[in-house]
């Protein structure tokens, strides 16, 4: 979904409560420091406005939360919605998925969530989705031993891309469904864009992903 640039929230964003600096002296950021302990760390790639991740920030105070986005426009949507709610276990991270090595030493992530990621349905544009072999590879460093990967779609191909490189690449997959929310599955936290697509009855796709 293509939303107007808004130059000025955008300019706002490095100053807004929870969202780190990105800042190329800070690469391996040392997360027991920027939490003020050391927490199991759960990162959502492409998190858009925040919804699942606030959401699961404010369910689960145990956790530290990173959400991390690239669009500085949708990243400052979800900044307002954070200065609104008391979640000292969530920063924002507007960042690339390119830049993961960059962010988080090896193994120090526990889990990661992948929340209705661009399909990119063009064979031409295939490199560019989030689970192809060399993204895993990347998720496989960064994640700790028994580190997982949680992946909701409404895309068949997409899910299907997927599964098929997971399995490739030497991952347990387990609990997939192709249709979520007649699963049977409890304590689902809803994304802003399942939320959308499962009130006009499309299927919700997932899966877990075990290092
Ligand atoms: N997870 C949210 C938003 C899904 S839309 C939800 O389920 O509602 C996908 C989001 O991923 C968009 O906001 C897009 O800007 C972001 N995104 C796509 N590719 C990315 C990348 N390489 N790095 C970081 N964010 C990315």
């Amino acid at each position: 979904m293509r939303i107007k640039k808004n130059r000025q929230g955008e300019a706002m964003l490095p100053d807004m409560p929870g969202v780190l600096k990105v800042n190329p002296c800070f690469h391996r950021k040392d997360w027991a420091a920027i939490f003020g302990r050391d927490c199991p760390i759960h990162l959502e790639i492409g998190m858009g406005k925040g919804d699942f991740i606030l959401a699961m920030a404010a369910k689960e105070r145990r956790v530290d939360f990173v959400g991390m986005e690239r669009s500085l426009t949708v990243m400052h949507i979800a900044a307002k919605k954070m200065q609104k709610k008391h979640l000292p276990n969530l920063r924002l991270l507007p960042a690339d998925a390119d830049m993961l090595d960059q962010y988080f030493p090896p193994g120090r992530v526990e889990r990661i969530y992948l929340n209705f990621s661009d399909p990119w349905p063009k064979r031409r544009h295939a490199s560019r989705r989030l689970t192809t072999g060399d993204k895993l590879k990347v998720y496989r460093r960064v994640l700790a031993p028994g580190g997982q990967i949680h992946l909701k779609t409404d895309q068949e191909p997409f899910f299907d891309f997927s599964l098929g490189e997971l399995i490739r690449e030497g991952w347990s997959v387990g609990k997939v469904t192709r249709d979520l929310h007649r699963s049977g599955i409890e304590g689902n936290v809803f994304t802003e864009y399942e939320r959308r697509f499962a009130s006009s009855g499309l299927a919700i796709y997932r899966l877990e992903a075990y290092k």
